[in-house]
């Protein structure tokens, strides 16, 4: 049964079960069968709306996700509570929420899949109810390591490097080994990736859904919910389970066989170009990451003549790698984590981050992709906007808000880490064991589109000197006495000790005043 009014909600139920628009997990074992005294509740909250100004798409996205789940969740016979924004907007939080609905469902036991997002832990945990004589939460059920288990993996202050961690997952997992040993002889193929996108190579087809999110958009409308980005009426993103295996299927048939070697790529011929954009389906549990990783060795053994390993293996270190270890390092280490600024930055974000308008040709690109699409690519994210804010000495504060605002898949969990460790290296280096920067060089290595920029990615300084070159060098000379100590950094303060004194001025009096004038790059 589906109620969707609070005035069709009647007694007699005994256990309410919460469900959060990133728990869409059909699998979890909650749904294994339906009970009739358990009522599960899912619905679109203003608290969920404006912790952060999210994109328009990222937020149709979700709901239109929770509404398909909660329709899946009556096909099977469970009994679910779905509150649109027209009766959950009279509820400025979810305990306001949660007290009114224990009350008129009758319920004496509050139950909730454990939450991915540290405020959300924090607010479901002091959750207190008189009628309530139970309240427990369970595991999601939806990484490779159960919440319980991260401590053996994961010390605060002591973490392990991702390559470690990998291997250990590797071999935990049985992913990819031979004999105990990493298949082909080596963990980690990443030198044979990270190649420049030729012309002649041709693009994967794109793979289209759509769905009429035009109701969602007049709900967040009617009640003055603010959001940045692009409106798409008929939204393209993954939202059902179905859907979200056939993108995956679109992937492996499609992508699969060039995703290591241009994972790094940039290029203006198209903003998806290998990469799978699962990450949406992924992040609110339509699949897991344990049957992306099967599934695609399991393609991969089909198809073996013609996908090589360093594709696969390329593809599933973000999976079972990266990705578990971005959470394993935000929940050992927040919640001090979220206040991490180790070069002290304080610069607020330019205002082009929200309009596109920039003349720095990989900057407008990498935003427009993100204000049309609530998606750019890994090398955008990190090597475009955001070396850009490191550089620029942007406030991790600023940063963090606009990743977790503008990307359908940002939630604090995985982007926390990426963007203020890995990206801004604010945590000191416990993501990276270098920061991440690079002068413009890099991003015409990579693609970038230098050619039709109205910078030189050629000048170091002068007017017309591309902005990553001036910043780049300001940046090393701001830093050294912080970083000349880090043996990764050796070879750049090697150019560094080149410069003579009167370029060192130079480079730092320009950039003073390009980032006095930060908005009219
Ligand atoms: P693909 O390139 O196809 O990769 C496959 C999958 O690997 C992704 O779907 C994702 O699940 C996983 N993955 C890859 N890299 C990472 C990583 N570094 N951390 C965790 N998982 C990874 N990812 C998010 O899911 N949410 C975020 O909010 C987010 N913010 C980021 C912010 C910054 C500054 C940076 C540098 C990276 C961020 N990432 C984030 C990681 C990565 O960029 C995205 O996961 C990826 O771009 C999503 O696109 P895709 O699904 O096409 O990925
Ligand atoms: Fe970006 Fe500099 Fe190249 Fe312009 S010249 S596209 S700013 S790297």
């Amino acid at each position: 049964m589906l109620i969707s009014k609070l005035a069709e909600l009647s007694g007699g139920y005994e256990e309410l079960r919460l469900l959060l628009g990133d728990q869409l997990n059909a699998n979890h074992s909650w749904f294994r069968e339906a009970t009739p005294g358990v009522l599960y509740l899912l619905a679109e909250l203003p608290q969920e709306q404006t912790y952060v100004r999210h994109h328009v798409q990222k937020t149709c996205a979700i709901l239109a996700a929770m509404e398909q789940f909660a329709l899946h969740l009556d096909n099977q016979d469970h009994q679910v509570l779905y509150l649109t924004l027209d009766e959950g907007a009279a509820y400025l939080t979810l305990d306001s929420l949660l007290d009114d609905i224990i009350c008129l469902a009758g319920v004496s036991r509050l139950t909730y899949q454990q939450p991915d997002e540290y405020r959300l832990h924090a607010q479901l945990a002091g959750y207190q109810h008189a009628q309530l004589t139970r309240v427990d939460w369970v595991d999601s059920e939806h990484f490779y390591l159960p919440m319980a288990s991260l401590d053996d993996y994961f010390t605060c202050g002591k973490q392990p490097i991702m390559e470690t961690f990998y291997r250990r997952m590797r071999v935990e997992q049985d992913i990819l080994l031979e004999g105990g040993k990493p298949f082909g002889g080596k963990w980690n193929y990443d030198q044979e990736n990270r190649k420049k996108l030729p012309d002649k190579v041709p693009l994967p087809p794109p793979v289209q859904f759509s769905h009429d999110v035009s109701d969602i958009m007049a709900r967040l409308e009617a009640h003055d919910v603010k959001t940045i980005g692009s409106a798409k009426p008929m939204l393209d993103y993954a939202l059902t389970r179905t859907e979200s295996l056939t993108l995956l299927e679109h992937f492996l048939e499609n992508c699969l066989e060039c995703f290591g070697t241009y994972q790094d790529a940039l290029s203006d011929r198209d903003w998806l170009l290998f990469h799978s954009r699962l990450s949406f389906s992924i992040n609110v549990k339509l699949v897991s990451p344990r049957e992306v990783v099967d599934r695609v060795l399991s393609f991969w053994t089909e198809n073996v003549e013609r996908i090589g390993l360093a594709q696969v293996e390329g593809f599933i270190r973000q999976i079972l790698g990266w990705r578990e270890y971005m959470r394993g390092i935000y929940w050992s280490e927040m919640p001090a984590y979220r206040d991490g600024n180790f070069f002290g930055a304080g610069r607020e974000l330019p205002a082009f981050f929200w309009t596109a308008e920039t003349e720095m040709a990989c900057m407008r690109s990498a935003i427009n992709a993100s204000l049309d699409h609530a998606y750019a690519h890994h090398i955008q994210r990190l090597m475009v906007t955001g070396n850009f804010c490191l550089l620029a000495g942007i406030n991790p504060d600023e940063v963090d808000a606009w990743y977790l605002g503008i990307y359908a898949d940002a939630f604090e969990w995985v982007q926390l880490p990426n963007t203020r460790g890995m990206s801004q290296y604010a945590d000191g280096g416990i993501v990276a064991t270098k920061p991440y920067i690079s002068s413009g060089q890099y991003i015409q290595r990579m693609g970038g589109p230098c050619k039709t920029c109205r910078y030189n990615v050629k000048e170091k300084t002068g007017d017309d000197a591309c902005p990553f070159n001036v910043l780049y060098w300001n940046f090393l000379l701001q830093h050294e006495d912080r970083l000349r100590g880090n043996r990764r950094m050796a070879l750049m303060y090697k150019h560094v000790e080149r410069m003579s004194a009167a370029q060192k001025k130079e480079v730092t009096a320009q950039a003073q005043q390009l980032l006095c004038d930060v908005n009219s790059l």
